[in-house]
């Protein structure tokens, strides 16, 4: 990666690559960033911070909703995070899905994080598992495993770093990416029919960088919600 002066202000250590790393990946690379960054693994996140929410009283329902305003009568406030079913319940034209396909393998030796060309990367997460990936495949939605993207993952990741050839596949994991074209959607609303006080802020269309961009985007949407239900009659 060359030099991103946005990333170089909000992570710990950013600086160019010196000869002793580039000698940790095969080719002949000249150019390359260092930085050291957190790592959220959503498989445990995710119920960490459900159980967090539920301890201070949160109550959660699943249910598939058919329209937004499905949700009128039973609450004053809703934040809209449905991803690509924006599409349907908001008819926002603007989603695409982008498809993506990851390998999960075993290589405890791997320590650092390794971003290549092409979408190559190379993560390690916890209990020596690493994530290689990757791919984006446009307006793709098809969840089957593709053993051809799979070889070529591996392939890519192999080149960069050869130790992996020895690392033994455990998984192999298909995603669908909320893209939107513009951007994320996130603190615009309304209230959701004229014949109610209801209010929607939406906060959908991460694409590739939700779990990042969460922190950022959760404060946004709820700041506007505040704005919003402070110049309707919303009936709190
Ligand atoms: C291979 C891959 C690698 C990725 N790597 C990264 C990364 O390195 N860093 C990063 O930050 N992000 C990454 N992402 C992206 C990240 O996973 C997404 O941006 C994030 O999951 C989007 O979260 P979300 O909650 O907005 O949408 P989603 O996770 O899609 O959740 C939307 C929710 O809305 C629900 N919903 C939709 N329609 C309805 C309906 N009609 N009724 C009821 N419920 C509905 C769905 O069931 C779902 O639970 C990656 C994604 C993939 C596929």
């Amino acid at each position: 990666m060359a030099m991103n002066h946005w990333l170089e202000g909000v992570v710990p250590v950013y600086r160019k690559v010196n000869e002793e790393e580039f000698e940790l990946v095969n080719g002949s690379w000249k150019y390359g960033s260092y930085f050291s960054t957190l790592l959220t693994q959503s498989n445990l996140y995710l119920p960490w911070v459900k159980r967090r929410l539920q301890l201070n009283g949160i109550t959660f329902k699943q249910r598939e909703l058919n329209s937004l305003k499905e949700l009128t009568n039973d609450y004053d406030i809703v934040i809209n995070c449905t991803g690509l079913g924006a599409r349907k319940l908001c008819y926002d034209r603007h989603l695409v899905s982008l498809r993506g396909q990851v390998l999960k393998v075993k290589a405890p030796w791997m320590k650092m994080f390794f971003y290549g060309e092409l979408d190559t990367y190379i993560i390690p997460g916890f209990n020596g598992i690493v994530t290689l990936g990757g791919s984006r495949n446009f307006d793709s939605e098809n969840i089957k495993l593709c053993p051809y993207e799979s070889a070529a993952i591996r392939e890519r990741c192999e080149t960069l770093i050869p130790s992996l050839k020895n690392a033994e596949i455990l998984r192999q994991e298909v995603g669908l990416r909320p893209h939107r074209d513009g951007g994320v959607r996130v603190g615009d609303g309304s209230r959701i029919s004229n014949h109610s006080k209801a209010i929607i802020i939406h906060n959908y269309g991460h694409g590739g960088y939700g779990v990042c961009m969460a922190p950022g985007t959760s404060i946004m949407a709820v700041n506007a919600a505040v704005e919003l239900h402070k110049s309707t009659n919303s009936k709190i």
